[in-house]
């Protein structure tokens, strides 16, 4: 079992934006169920993988260093797994329509 920290306010302010701002964007496929593109400050996409990973430099350097941290991208991606697509059809985007 992998336990994951609870996140700190300013994390969830900013996974919050992301949401609003559209920035999370949901891998389609079998394979991929927990796979989320999120671009985040200056425009740039990072691969996430619930529960915990990320391809940004915080979560590289920071993340892996302490267990159960994790960075804003995952909690934004956590959060934006809770919702149904339905819902948000604007930022569920199927990336790879073929599967
Ligand atoms: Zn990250």
């Amino acid at each position: 079992m992998i336990s994951v920290n609870a996140p700190d306010p300013d994390q969830i302010t900013k996974a919050q934006e992301l949401i609003i701002n559209q920035k999370i964007k949901k891998i389609k496929g079998d394979n991929f169920e927990n796979f989320y593109v999120v671009t985040g400050s200056r425009e740039i996409d990072h691969l996430v993988v619930l529960p915990n990973f990320c391809s940004c430099e915080d979560f590289q350097v920071r993340g892996l260093k302490t267990p159960g941290k994790v960075c804003y991208h995952i909690v934004g991606a956590s959060m934006a797994k809770k919702v149904p697509a339905d819902d948000f059809p604007e930022w569920y985007t199927l990336l790879n329509p073929d599967r």
